[in-house]
């Protein structure tokens, strides 16, 4: 199989041009920050990306690894992606050696994690082991919108505890430390649609340095993401101020998102913050990052704690060690949450289908 994965389906004047025409003015960004970094053309600012003249390149990296560019088609593009891993696809939930609810045993993640400090925990374990020897993370930069930033040891990881829903452009940082051709193994904690990019980025020929280095892929769950600017906005209009200490959308029947400041606990309902949300996301297929190494999101009806899931063998030996070395808990999930995990990641496959459809 040619090593070229993207480039397999993609017209051969794949370049900025493309990217602008297809992504950038078609409304299908979703800030990932795969693009960003690479070159002097494509401009990451307050949380968008703009590509203000063309490269003059035809055979650009940009559009290859852009997780919301058209063609090949998602299904394709993923396919190929996970044969390039030696794995099958196994819709919904995507390849699994495991599936866990699980938690963190350390208390030092208690009260700063998002849920129960699995993805911390982890990456932290991966950094002690050697695993890894840096990281790319999310964390509040300028007026809190995220950004990605490198950490290198658990005082890092534990700073980016907890999550930040909006688009920070985070793979900016690691297109930053992959421009060193050797160094450490570099992992990742990202969304969906950035692993995908990560993936495509180990696959790309014109990318060796990510092939040699990107080591460790741990992916969150996601259903959708507001940009930067619109996250002020919802803020702005909720007349909320000063810096926020956590965000969170309990599981359904809530309907609400809660920011939690200095001063109080916010309700918003969910409708009003859809109205921000990226247009983007709409058609994005993938749940619970299916290409990472291990993915992690919220366990349902179970605060505190995380649903696990150990994809490559990489990650399963990393959730072995952690429990071996007493940092996980880890419970068999109830049948009916899977039931409704497998549910929900189909649905998101099928909106995404028909979003796609429908352009
Ligand atoms: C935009 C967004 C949407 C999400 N949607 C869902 C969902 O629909 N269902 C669900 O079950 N879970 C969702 N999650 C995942 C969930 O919020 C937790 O991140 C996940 O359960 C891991 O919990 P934890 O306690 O192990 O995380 P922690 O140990 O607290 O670690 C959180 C990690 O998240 C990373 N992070 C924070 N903000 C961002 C960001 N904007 N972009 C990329 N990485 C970030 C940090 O780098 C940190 O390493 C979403 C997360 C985000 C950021
Ligand atoms: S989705 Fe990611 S790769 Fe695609 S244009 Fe936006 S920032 Fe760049
Ligand atoms: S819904 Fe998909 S495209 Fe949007 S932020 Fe989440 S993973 Fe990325």
């Amino acid at each position: 199989m040619a090593n070229h994965v993207a480039a397999e389906a993609t017209p051969p004047a794949a370049c900025l041009n493309q990217l602008k025409k297809q992504v950038l003015d078609a409304g299908l960004c979703v800030a990932c920050g795969a693009c960003v970094g690479l070159c002097p053309h494509i401009i990451f600012y307050d949380g968008r990306v703009a590509a203000p003249d063309d490269c003059g390149l035809s055979q650009g990296r940009c559009l290859d690894l852009c997780p919301q560019a058209p063609e090949p088609a998602q299904e394709s593009k993923r396919r190929a992606l996970h044969a390039q891993a030696g794995q099958t696809p196994a819709p919904p939930l995507g390849p699994h050696a495991g599936i866990w609810q699980a938690r963190a045993a350390s208390p030092d993640l208690a009260g700063r994690a998002q849920y129960g400090g699995v993805a911390s925990a982890l990456l932290a374990l991966a950094l002690e082991e050697g695993l890894i020897g840096e990281a790319v993370v999310t964390r509040g930069g300028q007026r809190g919108a995220p950004q990605g930033a490198l950490v290198r040891d658990r005082a890092g990881v534990l700073a980016a505890a907890g999550s930040i829903y909006a688009a920070g452009g985070s793979l900016l940082a690691l297109n930053q430390a992959l421009a060193q051709e050797t160094g450490p193994k570099l992992g990742l904690v990202g969304l969906p649609c950035q692993v995908l990019a990560a993936a495509a980025m180990k696959a790309h020929p014109s990318y060796p340095a990510a092939a040699r280095r990107l080591g460790l892929v741990i992916g969150l769950f996601c259903t959708w993401n507001l940009p930067a600017r619109g996250l002020r906005a919802l803020l702005a209009a909720e007349g909320l101020q000063g810096p926020v200490k956590k965000y969170d959308i309990p599981p359904p029947p809530a309907q609400v998102f809660l920011v939690e400041t200095e001063k109080e606990t916010r309700e918003i309902p969910l409708a009003k913050v859809r109205e921000h949300t990226l247009a983007g996301c709409a058609l994005c297929p993938d749940l619970t990052a299916e290409l990472a190494d291990v993915s992690i999101g919220a366990a349902e009806g179970r605060p505190g704690w995380n649903t696990l899931i150990a994809r490559s063998a990489q990650g399963e030996s990393l959730v072995k060690s952690a429990l071996e070395r007493g940092l996980l808990i880890l419970e068999t999930p109830p049948a009916e949450s899977l039931d409704h995990l497998r549910a929900a990641a189909a649905a998101k496959r099928a909106r995404a289908a028909q979003a796609w459809k429908e352009r």
